[in-house]
């Protein structure tokens, strides 16, 4: 897996933990604020991002106001690979059924997304997750769901009859974090598109 660079969206929330796996998968990686960490004078400067979790709606914010959201929403929707955990999957979809005031998303992942769908009854909790690409040990925090879906748009994971894990092309989004519990199983396939 040499040679390629995963740009991480790095403007709040769980950085560092993606950060680490990608380099224990000896996987290079650089951190995305503004336009210009994402496009050189060349093109794009990394071959995947990453969408951490979070506070989605402090982290839409940032992506105005650093300028970074419409030119990653731009390289995704023609074709970089990305992969959005839990508030990052908020952040790509095409609409949020709750937002907060103003809150708005990238809308390149045809999804609905509601925002805390598992309250308190799941807070946060570790599981094994049987998915479409084998099974998962994930953490949910505080975690989305995807109430409804584009035809264009695979289920690769449910969680207590909700949807959780979808593909759409070179788009990974999750409800939950690997990242936390050392699993590697996502960011695999989504070096699998670079
Ligand atoms: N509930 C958070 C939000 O709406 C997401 C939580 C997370 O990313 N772990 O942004």
């Amino acid at each position: 897996m040499s040679g390629r660079t995963v740009g991480i969206v790095a403007l709040q929330g769980g950085v560092r933990e993606h950060v680490d796996l990608l380099a224990g998968m000896g996987v290079a990686t650089t951190l995305l604020r503004r336009p210009e960490d994402l496009i050189g004078p060349d093109g794009l400067r990394v071959d995947a991002v990453v969408l951490p979790g979070g506070e989605s709606s402090t982290i839409d914010r940032l992506l105005r106001l650093f300028g970074l959201g419409e030119p990653l929403g731009q390289a995704i929707a023609s074709g970089l690979p990305a992969l959005g955990t839990c508030a990052g999957l908020i952040q790509l979809s095409s609409g949020i059924a709750d937002p907060a005031p103003g809150q708005g998303s990238l809308g390149v992942l045809d999804v609905t997304v509601h925002r805390n769908a598992f309250g308190r009854q799941v807070d946060s909790a570790e599981v094994t997750l049987p998915t479409a690409w084998g099974e998962a040990r994930v953490a949910f925090i505080r975690a989305p769901s995807v109430e409804s879906h584009g035809p264009g748009v695979e289920v690769i994971a449910r969680y207590r009859d909700a949807v959780v894990g979808v593909v759409q092309g070179a788009i990974i989004g999750l409800a939950f974090h690997p990242e936390l519990c050392g699993e590697t199983l996502f960011h695999e396939r989504l070096l699998r598109f670079v």
